[in-house]
């Protein structure tokens, strides 16, 4: 079990969540770390109360290295990224401005709409919806036999982590929104936790290290409460 360490200054990632995102926030520089290229996910909004809670990073351009995967981390307009791994270094003001950059640059590509354009869009749509019908039709005979291993495979990246006031963070991601909870079992003893009440993509709990020989079962609940999938881990 690996403690995430900020690859600019090698102090401790604590994980935070908000909203439905998950990311790794450094205490010493401020500098966060987005899983699995997640920072395209965070909304405008989202990353503006990233930048509320804290002071933003100054990233210093230097030989930077992942710290999932131990790649070299390359430069891009985000600050940093692991083209192995794709997890993504920045800081929360630098976040707020490219979120501010994509709003403007949806609005402009949306408001400059002419009827020629129109008109080749409707074409587009139609080849859209031919090939879509087209597909379903193949999907159809193949849908039956991939359901059930679509169901296992819900909960994806699920990582357990130290933090540094010996407590462990449990994340993951479900392909669907799900609401969630994580029973913990030690010995005779079981304990249940609540991740998110309300359906979301990223799942973060964090509690204290349980002693040895706990499995940890999450369940995950659709949007009628039905118990939908579960999974077990044993935590070490
Ligand atoms: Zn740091
Ligand atoms: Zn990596």
């Amino acid at each position: 079990m690996n403690i995430m360490k900020c690859p600019q200054c090698n102090s401790h990632y604590e994980p935070t969540s908000i909203g439905s995102i998950v990311y790794w926030q450094c205490h010493t520089c401020n500098s966060l770390w987005f899983d699995n290229q997640e920072a395209q996910y965070v909304s405008l909004q989202e990353a503006e109360n990233i930048a509320r809670t804290s002071t933003t990073a100054r990233l210093v351009n230097k030989k930077n290295i992942c710290p999932r995967c131990q790649a070299v981390l390359e430069k891009n307009e985000l600050g940093f990224q692991c083209a192995r791994c794709g997890g993504q270094l920045t800081d929360s003001k630098r976040l707020v401005e490219i979120k501010k950059t994509s709003v403007e640059t949806y609005h402009k590509t949306h408001t400059l709409f002419s009827f020629s354009q129109l008109k080749s869009s409707v074409i587009l749509s139609l080849v859209a919806v031919f090939l879509f019908v087209n597909y379903l039709i193949i999907h159809s005979f193949q849908t039956r036999n991939t359901l059930r291993s679509e169901a296992s495979s819900q909960i994806q990246n699920i990582r357990i982590e130290n933090t540094s006031d010996h407590k462990i963070a449990i994340v993951f991601t479900t392909k669907k929104a799900y609401s969630s909870e994580a029973v913990v079992v030690t010995g005779k003893q079981q304990k249940t936790y609540t991740i998110n009440e309300t359906p979301r993509f990223s799942h973060l709990l964090i509690i204290d290290t349980p002693s040895d020989h706990s499995v940890l079962t999450v369940v995950l609940k659709d949007k009628n409460g039905q118990k939908a999938i579960t999974q077990q881990v044993r935590l070490p």
